[in-house]
């Protein structure tokens, strides 16, 4: 690992560095900084803890011209807590930058001050997407200066449902400009979001923080007419919070589904012939986490961004060894512990065979006495959807129902997870155990002044 001196950094920035005891450069830091520096758009995958905030804090700090009395930086942030963090480490990274002006502008909070604060001017800017773009809107933020934008935690952003927003704001800013984003997984909508954006970003993902998957494979040998019992058995024995079972047919998926409901699992049905709102319900729930079991079909589960799933079941095995790589390769992603479980009759034992053919070790067989001997123990789901009937069309936006929930005396930030934005409703995921609260809220609270109708799906 190289040290702070070797990245060029400037005397000042090196003193400060010293007094906050940081040593050496953690590895995103020493990966992303020599990039940032050099004024290239960087793409990195980091989790909090990795030192990102420092990674572009001192790429901005040192970018900055103190004498030029603009916006030069703008940093994006999911919520109101991630902002405040940010601009705390901002500040003590600029502690010997003299008349470094850092504002932050989160929503939840009265906009009356942040005009104040903005009309004396700002160098560096951190803040939520919906109240960003009401400055815009007012032009009381003015950002034809800018010079380097990051996003932070992207992928919260999008599944917060910012993107309209980010949209807007990314469209008024100069196009000669640096683009930094910070994201802590990879799915699909990150990579498109980068080539919307980014100018041949460089790729910053530091190799412990993307370890080879680890997927636990295992097998079982069952009789026709057993799947229900051993799917049942399997999620009482691992009890994960959330998992896809892969089925062949779509009556297979609503007759499983509506036995493991009828047993306490809370299951979903996902297959071909649900209508379009149906199906975004379905995908919507699932993605945030408040559906224990999803009985899909290969196609419709097509759709499905989810990140990394604690387990995978094969109902019945894949018919081609591709199609199965595939399933399993949901689980275990991100560096994420994985477990695989193929349920297979004695009639279908040729398609695993293949399988086995396709591999160099042996597959590993369970015990299906012991698996089926394992009584129901279903899992709540980690979150509950609230569904309010108001959305993109009501201007609704996901800043309003942030600041609806966790205001004053509100749910703590962390409470709530995805948000997604339709144009006549949006569907909102909230910690199980604070669903009822954020219920009541919603309920005798206000969005954006009017009374949506709540309810808990
Ligand atoms: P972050 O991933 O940005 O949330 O940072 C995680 C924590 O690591 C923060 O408390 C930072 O103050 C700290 N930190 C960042 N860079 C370094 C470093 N190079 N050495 C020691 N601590 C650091």
């Amino acid at each position: 690992m190289p040290s702070f001196h070797q990245l060029e950094l400037s005397t000042a920035m090196l003193s400060t560095l010293e007094q906050l005891g940081y040593q050496r450069p953690t590895p995103v830091q020493a990966s992303a900084i020599p990039p940032i520096l050099a004024g290239r758009d960087v793409i990195a995958m980091a989790k909090t803890g990795s030192g990102k905030t420092a990674a572009f804090g001192i790429g901005l700090l040192e970018h900055l011209n103190v004498r030029h009395f603009a916006v030069q930086g703008l940093v994006l942030c999911p919520t109101r807590e991630l902002a405040d963090q940010v601009a705390k480490a901002l500040r003590e990274l600029a502690r010997s930058i003299a008349n470094v002006k850092i504002l932050t502008l989160c929503g939840g909070v009265a906009i009356g001050p942040q005009i104040g604060s903005l009309s004396h001017g700002a160098h560096l800017v951190v803040g939520t997407p919906g109240r960003v773009q009401d400055h815009l809107r007012k032009g009381t933020l003015v950002l034809d200066h800018l010079k380097t934008l990051v996003l932070d935690e992207a992928d919260r952003m999008l599944d917060m449902g910012f993107r309209d927003a980010m949209d807007d704001i990314i469209g008024q800013l100069p196009g000669q400009r640096q683009t930094l984003l910070f994201s802590a997984t990879w799915p699909e909508s990150i990579r498109t979001l980068s080539e919307q954006y980014q100018r041949d970003p460089v790729d910053v993902r530091v190799a412990d923080s993307e370890p080879a998957p680890d997927i636990d494979e295992q097998f079982y040998e069952i009789q026709p007419g057993q799947q229900a019992d051993a799917l049942a058995a399997l999620l009482s024995l691992h009890r994960p919070g959330s998992c896809i079972a892969f089925c062949t047919t779509r009556q297979q998926c609503d007759e499983l589904a509506e036995i493991l409901n009828e047993r306490g699992f809370n299951a979903l049905a996902l297959h071909g012939d649900l209508d379009q709102k149906d199906r975004d319900a379905v995908l919507v729930r699932f993605a945030n986490q408040s559906v224990a079991v999803l009985l899909a079909t290969d196609v419709a589960a097509r759709g499905l961004d989810i990140k990394s799933l604690p387990l995978v079941v094969n109902v019945e095995p894949a018919r081609d060894t591709e199609v199965h790589t595939h399933r399993v390769g949901r689980t275990g992603r991100a560096g994420e512990q994985g477990r695989a479980v193929t349920f297979c009759t004695p009639a279908q034992a040729h398609r695993v065979n293949r399988l086995e053919a396709a591999r160099d070790g042996d597959l590993a067989w369970g015990d299906t006495g012991a698996l089926l001997a394992t009584p129901d123990r279903p899992v709540a789901p980690p979150m509950r959807t609230l569904c309010v009937a108001g959305g993109r069309k009501d201007k609704v936006r996901p800043g309003d129902l942030m600041g609806a929930l966790t205001g004053e005396a509100g749910l703590p930030g962390d409470a709530v997870g995805k948000i997604d934005l339709f144009d006549f409703q949006c569907f909102v995921a909230i910690r199980s155990e604070l669903a009822q609260k954020a219920l009541k809220r919603l309920e005798n609270g206000r969005i954006k002044g009017r009374r949506f109708r709540v309810r808990l799906v």
